[in-house]
C-alpha cells in the first residue's frame, strides 16, 4: 500500500478542503472571501478549483499569503466521455504555461459560445432571458448553467435553481446545449504535461469505474475519494480502488458558494489530512527540473 490513509480523511476539520469554487467561475464568494471563511472554520488549508479556468489562482495564493492560509493551485476541467460528463481535477500544475492559458481560453470562449446558442433557445421557448445578463452574473469568470439559472430566478421564471437543471437546462432538456469538451484523457495528458497532478473528481457521481483503469494506465494520480455526492459504500469502495491501483484517495467539498441550494456543500464539509497534499506536491514534477 503505498497511501496510508488516516481516519481523518473525509472528516471535519482541521484539514484540507482541495475542492473549492469561487467567483473565478460559478462560485458565490470570491477568492477572499473563500480565505477568511475557511480561516474562520479553522482549516489549514485549501485548493482553489474553478471549471476550466485559472483566474482566481494568483490572486487566491497571494491572498492566502496575506492570511496565512495555504492556498493550493487547481483547477476543474469539464471533459466528455461517451455520453457522460466527467470532471477531471489537476493540482500543482504551471499554470502559467503560454499554452496552458491559450487552451483555457479557446475552452472559455467555447463555454460563452454556447451559453449564447442556449439563451436563443430559451427565448424561443419565451423565456426573457439576454445573453449580457448572464455574462455579467459570470463577470469576467468562467461562464455555467448555474449562472444562466441563477438568472432564470432571479427574474422569477423558476423557483428553484435545481428546477432549472430539471425542466430547461439540463442535459436532454429543450434548452440544453453540449460544449466543446477535451477527453478525460487529453485533460489528463493536460495537466501531466503541465508538470500537475491530475485526479478524478467524484468517481461516484458517474459509476464510470472502467474508466479509471484506463485513466490510471494514462497518467492518473488520484481519485477524489471524499465528496458530498458520495456516500459510506461510495466512500469504501473508492478508497480500496485507490489503495489497489496505488491512486492517491483526495477529497474537498465541491464548495460553491449558495448557488446550489445544497448546503452539504458548505465549506470545509469534506477534507484530507496534510499527506494527502504533500503526496500531491511530492507527485507534481512543476518547479522541481
Ligand atoms: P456547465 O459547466 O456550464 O455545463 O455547468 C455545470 C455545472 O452546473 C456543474 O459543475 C454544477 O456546478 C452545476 N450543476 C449541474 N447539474 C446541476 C443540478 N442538477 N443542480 C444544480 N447545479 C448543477
Ligand atoms: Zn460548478
Ligand atoms: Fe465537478
Ligand atoms: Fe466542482
Amino acid at each position: 500500500m503505498i497511501y496510508q490513509l488516516s481516519k481523518r480523511e473525509g472528516d471535519s476539520v482541521p484539514g484540507y478542503d482541495l475542492h473549492v469554487h469561487t467567483t473565478a467561475s460559478d462560485g458565490v464568494l470570491n477568492g477572499e472571501e473563500v480565505i477568511q471563511l475557511a480561516i474562520k472554520l479553522g482549516l489549514e488549508g485549501i485548493a482553489i478549483t474553478d471549471h476550466d479556468t485559472i483566474e482566481g489562482l494568483d490572486e487566491g495564493i497571494e491572498i492566502g499569503e496575506k492570511y496565512q492560509l495555504p492556498v493550493i493551485p487547481g483547477i476543474e476541467l469539464s471533459t466528455q466521455y461517451q455520453n457522460t460528463e466527467i470532471h477531471i481535477l489537476g493540482y500543482y500544475f504551471d499554470y502559467h504555461l503560454s499554452w496552458v492559458t491559450d487552451k483555457l481560453h479557446y475552452l472559455q470562449d467555447a463555454r460563452v459560445a454556447r451559453i449564447g446558442k442556449m439563451v436563443d433557445k430559451l427565448q424561443k421557448l419565451g423565456y426573457d432571458v439576454e445573453k449580457d445578463e448572464v455574462l455579467s452574473l459570470s463577470g469576467s469568470g468562467s461562464v455555467g448553467r448555474p449562472h444562466l439559472a441563477y438568472l432564470l430566478l432571479k427574474k422569477g421564471h423558476i423557483s428553484s435553481v435545481q428546477e432549472a437543471f430539471q425542466r430547461l437546462i439540463g442535459r436532454g432538456c429543450p434548452a440544453y446545449v453540449r460544449r466543446e469538451k477535451l477527453t478525460p484523457k487529453e485533460a489528463v495528458a493536460f495537466i501531466s504535461r503541465a508538470g500537475g497532478v491530475p485526479v478524478l473528481a467524484h468517481p461516484g457521481l458517474t459509476k464510470t469505474d472502467h474508466l479509471i483503469y484506463n485513466l490510471k494506465k494514462q497518467g492518473l494520480k488520484g481519485l477524489e475519494v471524499y465528496h458530498p455526492d458520495h456516500g459510506v459504500v461510495d466512500e469504501k469502495r473508492y478508497c480500496s480502488l485507490a489503495d489497489k491501483l496505488g491512486l492517491v484517495a483526495t477529497g474537498g467539498s465541491d464548495f460553491h458558494g449558495s448557488n446550489k441550494d445544497m448546503s452539504r456543500f458548505s465549506l470545509g464539509g469534506k477534507i484530507v489530512s496534510a499527506t494527502v497534499v504533500n503526496n500531491l506536491r511530492q507527485l507534481a514534477t512543476w518547479g522541481k527540473v
